[in-house]
């Protein structure tokens, strides 16, 4: 079964003392518009329109939360990199983004999506730039992977990780792909791990072990 199965849409939040109070885990997903977030969070819960809530009018610019649990979230940051956006819009954003990233305790990590052709843009150093110093984990998808031959999508996750190795301590990178279905164990092995969940296989290991 996959891990997201069951994430149910929560709300959508557009000031940050909206935000859950409740909530006791979270683990965002940001990118730039079009580089492929919600169909990653929508391959992940295996279920075809669940992020696109998040792009209904009046929610593209909001942070919008998906329950796992009654405690425990998956948050869709807004995408960002429209290149015709207002200003005001743009400081809106801006001003949600990084708080959130950089504030909110109950978050454990940060998947970033990057469309495998353009990864690391100025946007996304800014992203990692608000993220990175509060010490938690980040983990990179490398979206629309299919549109790379192999032997490009290989070199482009080397390259990344090396340029992460230098200037982005914590932070991982894997190749994905929703249209291919590629990328989806490894990635559900780091959202497991953060979530505090036992990995699939280890879990069914130990049923099988643990008499009656
Ligand atoms: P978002 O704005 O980041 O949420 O991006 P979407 O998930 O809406 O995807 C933007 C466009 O890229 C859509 O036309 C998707 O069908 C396409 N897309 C998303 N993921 C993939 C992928 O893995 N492979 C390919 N070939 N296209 C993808």
């Amino acid at each position: 079964m996959a891990l997201l199965q069951n994430l149910t849409f929560f709300t959508t939040v557009n000031h940050l003392r909206d935000l859950p109070p409740h909530s006791t885990l979270e683990i965002a997903f940001a990118g730039r518009s079009n580089a492929g977030k919600s169909s990653a969070i929508n391959t992940l819960a295996t279920r075809n329109r669940l992020a696109f809530f998040s792009k209904t009018p009046g929610r593209t610019q909001h942070i919008n939360y998906f329950s796992f649990d009654e405690t425990r979230y998956i948050v869709d940051l807004p995408g960002y990199g429209y290149a015709r956006v207002p200003a005001a819009i743009k400081q809106h954003w801006q001003h949600l983004l990084s708080t959130y990233l950089s504030t909110r305790e109950a978050l454990a990590g940060l998947i970033l999506i990057m469309d495998a052709r353009h990864p690391l843009t100025p946007l996304d150093q800014q992203m990692l730039d608000w993220f990175i110093p509060t010490g938690k984990p980040v983990h990179i998808l490398l979206t629309k992977a299919d549109k790379l031959s192999k032997g490009e999508a290989v070199q482009t996750l080397a390259k990344l990780r090396a340029e992460l190795n230098k200037s982005y301590p914590n932070c991982t990178a894997q190749l994905f792909s929703s249209l291919k279905r590629q990328g989806i164990e490894e990635a559900e092995a780091t959202l497991s791990a953060w979530l505090g969940e036992q990995p699939k296989g280890k879990q069914q290991a130990e049923e099988i072990k643990t008499p009656g």
